[in-house]
């Protein structure tokens, strides 16, 4: 059975101090909510990495990621993080391809590609995200874009390796909108790149890939997201900078 997952992207919020005391309160409350297959990841701003992996160390259910990293192994690359410097403070996932990163940094497929071999060599599992912008879903040709996503960015992994993977679909126009994409239409793209699994790999492949869903996710829409059939969990974003709230959408599971 695929893995079931809620995880928190910070994004650049939190100082230290605060992001210290919200992880503190998430593994508390969150701890003994997390069930068999379910698993419950925060990524924080690189800062907090190495102090939440320790809080972290006594709830082995609460992972932790990065939100980005550099696809080079190391060098003269002022201001980057790399994969194997994640690794180390005790990460074990890093979120790639964001459509902000995508937006706002100029990340390609190409490039994305590069750090989501990085990370595998590393043993860093890519929470990979892919979505269309509000153009593009009025166009209508946002399968198109989402598959070239897919064959760009990771398509080009071996099964084996492809396993490591866990995706997230964002569609653009429903982060920090509070436009959520409805439960229906987040299910026919969840069954759409689940089909590209398949037909790319096989149907096991396809069956036991972890399928997030984010934009605008919170406590009241989760559970009709959830529900469906091809919706494993969520990536969130404003609702995972508040303890009560990221409970909430983990108990969803419950
Ligand atoms: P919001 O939940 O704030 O819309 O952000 C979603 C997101 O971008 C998570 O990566």
């Amino acid at each position: 059975m695929r893995k079931k997952i809620v995880a928190g992207n910070w994004k650049m919020n939190k100082t230290y101090e605060e992001g210290l005391s919200l992880f503190s309160e998430v593994v508390n409350m969150v701890k003994d909510e997390v069930r068999g297959n379910q698993e419950v990841i925060v990524c924080t701003p690189f800062i907090h990495l190495s102090s939440v992996a320790k809080l972290s160390q006594d709830a082995s259910n609460v992972k932790i990621g990065s939100q980005n990293i550099h696809q080079a192994e190391s060098g003269a690359y002022t201001g980057e993080i790399s994969a194997s410097q994640v690794k180390s403070v005790g990460a074990e996932y890093t979120i790639l391809g964001h459509s902000e990163r995508r937006a706002y940094f100029g990340e390609t497929d190409e490039l994305l590609a590069e750090k989501v071999n990085a990370a595998l060599k590393y043993d860093l599992k890519p929470i990979f995200c892919i979505g269309e912008t509000k153009e593009e879903r009025e166009s209508g040709k946002f399968f198109d874009i989402i598959k070239n996503q897919l064959d760009r960015g990771v398509f080009h992994l071996s099964k084996e390796a492809f396993a490591n993977i866990v995706l997230a679909y964002e569609p653009v126009w429903a982060i920090g909108t509070g436009l959520t994409a409805s439960p229906e239409q987040a299910q026919e793209v969840h069954a759409f790149i689940r089909q590209a699994i398949a037909d790319k790999y096989d149907a096991e492949t396809a069956e036991s890939t972890t399928i997030l869903y984010g934009g605008s996710c919170n406590p009241s829409n989760a559970a009709t997201l959830f529900a469906q059939q091809d919706i494993d969990g969520g990536l969130i974003g404003g609702a995972s900078l508040k303890s009560r709230d990221f409970l909430e959408i983990v108990k969803v599971f419950n």
